[in-house]
């Protein structure tokens, strides 16, 4: 089902929590809504779901509108953080729910839903479970069962709103790539919420960044975070560097940081801020003798995990940089505490000053 999100806005009092928004959503696609507390994201896929009505704009579902369409009539089926499950009813019965509660014409017969829903236990893999009630099992179970149910409908739109928020990090990793597979496997158009970057980009095929009820960028995952495209995608995406400078005569200048190898930059003179991320910054021993420009002074160095974390404190009052080696690089050419360094940028962002 293709997912067509046309100037929608949505106002709460004078607090408008959409603005305009324009998002198209491919058939068969994972896309995740990403963004701070706040940013629109739930309001958004509650629109979606049709258990909210847009004030402005249209949302069309293969091309036609769903403005006359209440939640039931939409194809969708949806997984809340809060995933509340009927207390008083087995697994197997919370999955057959949406089954049982279909009109007559259109309820499957009682041996159908048993197979429905045995089959689909088996799919998330609590088929031993069907008997058991929601208190007697675990976060991750209970986050299955809710999938299932979902499902039970053969949705053509899976809407899930933080689904692995409540679960601790080993579930949610392994809950986050079951998912993936499962998508895959029913070719359902899935959208979900999160405010979790590494989850979005780890899922998504396409991640919708949001700030403050507006899109801010469309993409996917590589090329979010290799070419975020505002100074808002650019922090608020894994770690950087921001440092204060000055665009003059079409040169970049960020203190004693002489940034003119970079590729051509574009840029109106005026203040500017530059992002780096700390594997794009080169830290190598200075040589004596060599000029002292573009150079800093190594303050502490980490090598806990996969990299090396090395703050590197550059003269001329800009803040303390992050660096990133692998191991074997650093191996390679090792850096001691207190060591001067040769500093040089391979890649950067840089964008006039808010
Ligand atoms: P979170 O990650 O915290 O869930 P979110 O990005 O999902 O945040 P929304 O739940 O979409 O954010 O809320 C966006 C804004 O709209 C918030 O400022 C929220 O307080 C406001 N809002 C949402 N629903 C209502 C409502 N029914 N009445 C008034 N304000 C609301």
């Amino acid at each position: 089902m293709q997912i067509d999100i046309l100037g929608v806005s949505r106002q709460f009092g004078s607090f408008l929590a959409l603005k305009a928004v324009d998002l198209s959503i491919n058939s068969g696609e994972l896309v995740a809504l990403l963004g701070p507390s706040g940013s629109g994201k739930t309001t958004l896929l509650r629109l979606i779901a049709g258990l909210d009505k847009p004030d402005a704009g249209d949302i069309r579902f293969d091309g036609k509108s769903t403005a006359q369409r209440t939640a039931g009539e939409r194809d969708v089926g949806f997984v809340f953080q809060h995933y509340a499950l009927f207390r008083h009813m087995s697994v197997f019965e919370n999955v057959a729910f949406g089954l049982r509660v279909r009109p007559r014409k259109l309820r499957p017969s009682d041996a159908e839903i048993q197979r429905r829903v045995s089959e689909l236990l088996r799919l998330v893999q609590i088929d031993w479970l069907a008997e058991r009630l929601p208190a007697q099992l675990s976060g991750g179970q209970r986050q299955r069962v809710a999938l299932a149910r979902a499902l039970a409908i053969e949705p053509k739109v899976l809407l899930l709103d933080e689904p692995f928020g409540a679960l601790d990090a080993k579930v949610r990793k392994e809950l986050r790539r079951w998912l993936r597979r499962l998508h895959e496997q029913l070719g359902m158009t899935s959208v979900f919420v999160t405010h979790d970057q590494e989850e979005a980009l780890e899922l998504a095929d396409r991640v919708v960044v949001m700030d403050k009820g507006r899109i801010e960028q469309v993409d996917t995952p590589e090329a979010l975070y290799e070419k975020p495209a505002t100074p808002f995608v650019n922090r608020f995406l894994g770690d950087i560097n921001e440092l204060d400078g000055q665009i003059s005569n079409g040169r970049v200048l960020f203190g004693p940081v002489d940034t003119s190898l970079l590729p051509a930059l574009r840029m109106v003179d005026g203040a500017a801020k530059l992002y780096v991320r700390p594997h794009d910054i080169i830290a190598e021993a200075l040589v004596p003798g060599a000029p002292l420009s573009n150079s800093g002074t190594v303050r502490f160095i980490s090598s806990v995990g996969a990299n090396v974390r090395i703050e590197v404190e550059i003269e001329g009052g800009l803040p303390v940089l992050e660096v990133s080696q692998t191991r074997e690089s650093f191996a390679e050419r090792p850096l001691k505490i207190g060591e001067r360094v040769r500093l040089a940028f391979r890649r950067a962002q840089v964008f006039p000053s808010e």
